[in-house]
């Protein structure tokens, strides 16, 4: 369903709606944060959406450990390192396989999500980016997934495929930051939206398109 043509797609897309967007994103980080958001995410993943033209990639897991260590050095900022972590992560479940499935998505973004909270040490509601991934993450509780007959809470995209993380993004607008630069403006932060929640709708919104992974 996903293959590595798949996720190359998909930091194509991300790319090019991050780029779209990087004025928004600035301008968001502008707000709570030091400006600098937008041109951050533009730079990454427009260095990452051309790593498939210039180098073959084995697998996956190859692509996507690579996806992570050029947004670690490229990025920069609180968001460089975590964006680099989510994808080094997801690595990890996708390495066996070279056409991943519904679950295999929803696994590798699961241990995505999991590293940007073993990072970032950020918890629902504290005005980041996790909460706009924090859906993906799945409830790890019970429950058979309907395909795979698995157990485990499959995780899915955010919002059942509709949402795809701009739910998480936009609760993130009354609150009080409590991470990251944000944190600093205390109660002054309310009112404005997190540039990084932002940035992480962008990327699941691109990831329900190219993965497939809300095709249900
Ligand atoms: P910086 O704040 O260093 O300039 P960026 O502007 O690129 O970095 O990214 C800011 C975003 O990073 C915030 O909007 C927030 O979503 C995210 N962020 C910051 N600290 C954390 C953290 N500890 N855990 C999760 N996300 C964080
Ligand atoms: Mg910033």
């Amino acid at each position: 369903m996903a293959d590595l043509k798949s996720f190359q797609r998909w930091i194509a897309e991300a790319a090019a709606d991050l780029i779209e967007q990087a004025d928004h994103l600035t301008e968001l980080d502008r707000a709570i944060g030091d400006g600098d958001h937008g041109t951050n995410m533009a730079r990454g993943f427009g260095r990452c959406a051309e790593l498939a033209e210039h180098e073959e990639f084995g697998g996956i897991d190859a692509y996507l450990k690579k996806v992570g260590m050029t947004l670690v050095g490229t990025v920069g900022g609180a968001s460089g390192p975590l964006y680099g972590t989510f994808f080094l992560r997801m690595a990890g479940p996708l390495s066996a396989t070279a056409d991943a499935g519904v679950f295999e998505v929803g696994q590798g973004l699961r241990a995505g999500v999991e590293g940007i909270v073993a990072r970032g040490k950020a918890e629902a509601g504290d005005k980041t980016m996790y909460d706009a991934f924090a859906p993906a993450r799945g409830n790890g509780r019970g429950g058979v997934h309907r395909r795979s007959g698995r157990r485990g809470g499959p995780p899915r995209l955010p919002g059942g495929g509709r949402g795809r993380g701009r739910g998480g993004r936009d609760a993130t607008l009354p609150l009080v930051a409590r991470k990251g630069r944000a944190s600093y403006l205390g109660e002054r932060s309310a009112g404005h939206l997190d540039p990084g929640a932002a940035s992480a709708a962008i990327l699941l919104r691109s990831a329900a398109r190219a993965l497939g992974a809300d095709a249900r």
